[in-house]
C-alpha cells in the first residue's frame, strides 16, 4: 500500500538526518535561552529548514525569535510547532529542545510526501511558551489563519495521544488601607494586610468546594512596610485555572467575592485587574489523535490514554487549539518519577532516551501527516473540529 510505503520513507528520512537532529537538540540544551530571548535556537533551527528547502520568514508576529517555514504552497497546510525557550536556571527543564527539534526533523521528512502527495507543511517557530504565551500573540496575529492541522509533541514521562490543559486567567489584587502606629494608635488604621490574608483564607475555604479540575494559586506581592506600621497597601497575584472556559468564569466571580467579602470586613478598599492574556484550555482533536496514537504505537512504544496523574497546566496551545484542530501528544523520555521543570528532566532530553524520544516524536508526526494527506482525512478532521 502507498501509505504504508510512505510511512516507511518518512521513517527513513528521519534516520538519515539522526547525527544532525540530537546534535541540534544537544546545542539547544546547552544553550539555554529564555522566553523571547532564543535567538541561538530560532537561528539554527531556521537554517536548517532553510537548507532543506523550506521558504523562511522570522519575525513573525512581531516576536523577533518567532518563524515560519514553508514548503508546498497548496491545501491543507499542516503545522508542525516547535518551542525552544528554557526556564530561568533550569535549563531546558521542560524539553523545549526536543519540541524543536522533532518539528524540523518532521518536517524536513514531509517534504517528500509533499511531493508525492500534495498539500503544504508549516514549521512554525513559536517562542516564549513557559509564561509569556508566544502562541496567543500569534493566534492574534492571524499566524494560523492558512493552517489546516497543527501538531506538536511534549516530552514527559508517559507516551499519551492528547493532553489536557487548564484555562488560566491571571489576577492582580490591591487592598488601601490607612497607616497608623500600630501600637500607638492602632484604632486609626486601616490594616491592607489583614485584608489580604482574610481573602486568602476566604479561597482556602472555597477550594474544598471546586471541581478537582480546577485550580486556584497565588502569592502576596506587598505585605506591609514595618511591622509596627498598619500596612496601608497590600497587592498579591493570582491564578485562576478551569478545564472549560464556562467553569473558569464561574470560579473567576466566586474568587473575586472572596477579596471582596475580605474588602468589606476589613474595610480596605479593593481594586483587581484580570490581565488580558487568558491561556484557552486544549481543545483536542480526537481523530487526529487517533492517527497518531497508531503511528506510535507502531513504533513499538506503549501508548496509555491521558493520565491526570501526569499534572494538569495551561499552555498556549490551548489558544492554537481552538482555532484550528490540534494535538498536543506527549512522549516518554524518562521514568514516571522524574518531574518537569526540574535539572532532572533537562538531563533526560539528551540522554539516549532523550533522544530516541525526539526521534519517535519527529517519525509520528511525519507517518500522521502522510494520514492527513489521504482522501476524505481532513474534513474527518475539520468535521470534527466544527462539531458536526
Ligand atoms: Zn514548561
Ligand atoms: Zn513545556
Amino acid at each position: 500500500m502507498e501509505t504504508e510505503k510512505l510511512k516507511l520513507d518518512v521513517k527513513r528520512s528521519i534516520q538519515s538526518q539522526r547525527e544532525r537532529l540530537i546534535q541540534l537538540s544537544v546545542d539547544i540544551h546547552d544553550n539555554p535561552e529564555s522566553g523571547f530571548k532564543e535567538e541561538k535556537a530560532a537561528t539554527w533551527l531556521t537554517s536548517y529548514l532553510e537548507d532543506g528547502g523550506f521558504h523562511v520568514e522570522r519575525g513573525v508576529a512581531g516576536l523577533p525569535t518567532a518563524f515560519r517555514a514553508i514548503y508546498g504552497q497548496e491545501s491543507p497546510r499542516i503545522a508542525l510547532l516547535a518551542e525552544y525557550d528554557a526556564l530561568p536556571k533550569i535549563g531546558h527543564g521542560c524539553g523545549h529542545n526536543i519540541i524543536g527539534v522533532s518539528a524540523v526533523g518532521a518536517g524536513v521528512a514531509s517534504k517528500h510526501i509533499i511531493d508525492r502527495l500534495g498539500g503544504s507543511v508549516v514549521v512554525m517557530g513559536t517562542p516564549g511558551e513557559e509564561v509569556l504565551g508566544g502562541k496567543i500573540d500569534m493566534v492574534k496575529a492571524g499566524a494560523f489563519k492558512e493552517v489546516d492541522v497543527a501538531m506538536i509533541v511534549h516530552p514527559d514521562t508517559r507516551n499519551m495521544p492528547t493532553e489536557e490543559a487548564l484555562a488560566a486567567s491571571t489576577l492582580e489584587v490591591e487592598f488601601f488601607g490607612r497607616p497608623a502606629h500600630a501600637a500607638g494608635q492602632p484604632h486609626k488604621g486601616i490594616n491592607a494586610l489583614d485584608a489580604m490574608v482574610l481573602a486568602f483564607t476566604a479561597i482556602n475555604s472555597l477550594r474544598q468546594h471546586i471541581r478537582g479540575d480546577a485550580r486556584i494559586h497565588g502569592i502576596i506581592t506587598d505585605g506591609g512596610e514595618a511591622p509596627n506600621i498598619v500596612p496601608a497597601h497590600s497587592a498579591a497575584t493570582f491564578l485562576v485555572r478551569a478545564l472549560d472556559d464556562d467553569y473558569l468564569a464561574e470560579l473567576k466571580d466566586r474568587v473575586l467575592n472572596c477579596f471582596r467579602g475580605a474588602s468589606v470586613a476589613s474595610g480596605a478598599r479593593l481594586e483587581y485587574r484580570w490581565k488580558n492574556r487568558p491561556y484557552a484550555p486544549m481543545k483536542n482533536n480526537m481523530t487526529l489523535a487517533g492517527l497518531f496514537r497508531q503511528n506510535l504505537e507502531s513504533l513499538g512504544r506503549n501508548v496509555e490514554d491521558f493520565d491526570p496523574r501526569s499534572g494538569l497546566g495551561s499552555t498556549d496551545m490551548g489558544n492554537v487549539s481552538q482555532v484550528v484542530p490540534s494535538i498536543h501528544p506527549t512522549i516518554a523520555i524518562a521514568p514516571h518519577e522524574v518531574l518537569l521543570h526540574t535539572p532532572e528532566f533537562a538531563a533526560a532530553t539528551v540522554s539516549e532516551a532523550g533522544h530516541s524520544g525526539l526521534l519517535d516524536a519527529a517519525k509520528a508526526m511525519a507517518m500522521t501527516a502522510v494520514d492527513i494527506l489521504q482522501p476524505g482525512t481532513i474534513d474527518k478532521i475539520r468535521q470534527e473540529f466544527r462539531g458536526g
